[in-house]
């Protein structure tokens, strides 16, 4: 396509624009303020699905049960997320990520009122097809996956693997330590079960290393 004159002038200025909105929301997800927002926002979200399921009055096996569910979902998400939208060079989630990478131990989050924007219409929808007490506390368990997928992630570029009190949570640690070593790998933080699936689960960054 060629442009002219006027034309020229136009592309240029909205190239501009385009840019400066971009560079924009880059400083603000890279801003303590955003980070410390989108945690308060996690935070909340599993308190108000589990207010809006209890106005209903369900049984605490519906409660138990649908929070459960909710919570196994969400595990899948999180697999899913990563590895085809965070770790995928076309998506525009990925310059996001990417600078996580470069730089795990800085602050880094995406918008934060963006899981409220997503999961409340979720809700609506979820509440025309189901009883509302169960798809809140699904959305309840699926939300507090969320926040201890947050909590984790945080602790784990914060403080050291030597410094963690559990075996089963320095795993943790040291299966996300291995996923920042070979991005290919070990996607899940909050559980290895979907890396074992998908066969994607690695114990050590240096077998790998090693055999390419
Ligand atoms: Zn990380
Ligand atoms: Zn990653």
């Amino acid at each position: 396509m060629i442009l002219l004159g006027d034309e020229l002038d136009l592309a240029v200025r909205a190239r501009r624009i385009g840019s400066a909105s971009r560079s924009w929301l880059k400083d603000l997800s890279k801003s303590r303020f955003n980070y410390w927002a989108a945690y308060a926002v996690d935070l909340c979200l599993p308190l108000l699905f589990a207010y809006l399921g209890w106005r209903r009055h369900p049984g605490w096996t519906s409660v138990v049960s649908s929070c459960a569910f909710g919570l196994f979902v969400f595990s899948f998400a999180e697999y899913v997320i990563h590895r085809w939208l965070l770790h995928n060079p076309k998506s525009i989630f990925y310059p996001l990520h990417e600078a996580h990478h470069n730089q795990p131990e800085a602050i880094s989050a995406g918008l934060f009122p963006t899981s409220f924007l997503v999961l409340m219409p979720v809700w609506v929808l979820l509440t025309y097809g189901l009883h509302v007490g169960g798809a809140s506390f699904f959305l309840c368990g699926f939300a507090a996956g969320n926040l201890y997928f947050d909590t984790l992630h945080h602790f784990e570029h914060t403080v050291r693997i030597n410094q963690i009190p559990f075996r089963w949570l320095q795993g943790r640690w040291a299966a996300h330590s291995v996923h920042h070593k070979l991005d290919t790998t070990n996607y899940g933080v909050m559980t290895s079960l979907w890396d074992y699936v998908f066969g994607t689960h690695q114990r050590q960054a240096k077998r790998r290393a090693m055999q390419g």
